[in-house]
């Protein structure tokens, strides 16, 4: 969405991640962080102290998660709390290397016509629909959209 590579430092007005996996390149784009098992390879976006696939308690190595993947699965969401628009498509996406997350899939209308599991898909980084911290901070957060728009 945003593709400005703005070649500066994060400030401590910047907008603060709303996961902690969102990391931050030097030029203060976003990507995804994504912790390896270093005993069997799982993929997940957390270091529990032991890995939930196999046990083991090696640590993880961190890498850059894929920016593409397939949609698993969806739901169209028809109501929420208050201030939350709706209908929005909550959406459980395999990243293309292995990475599996939850969030919300963005222009594209939501309804069932138009989202098929297995499409395509990118991962975009916006604001957080409006969330604030106590100082009126906003926060950054990743979303889903077709691969193929505005390609
Ligand atoms: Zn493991």
């Amino acid at each position: 969405m945003n593709k400005t590579s703005k070649t500066k430092e994060r400030m401590s007005t910047d907008p603060k991640p709303a996961q902690k996996f969102i990391k931050f390149e030097t030029g203060g784009r976003p990507y995804i962080e994504g912790k390896r098992c270093r005993s069997c390879a799982a993929v997940m976006t957390s270091e529990p102290l032991a890995c939930p696939a196999c046990g083991a308690r090696e640590g993880y190595d961190s890498f850059r998660a894929a920016e593409t993947g397939v949609l698993h699965a969806y739901s169209i969401v028809a109501r929420s709390y208050p201030g939350v628009a709706t209908p929005f498509v909550s959406a459980i996406v395999d990243l293309d290397d292995g990475l599996t997350l939850k969030g919300n899939l963005i222009n594209i209308p939501p309804t069932p016509e138009t989202i098929t599991p297995g499409m395509k898909l990118r991962v975009t980084f916006d604001d957080a629909l409006g969330r604030t911290d106590k100082e009126g901070g906003s926060y950054i957060a990743y979303f889903f959209e077709p691969a193929e728009q505005g390609a």
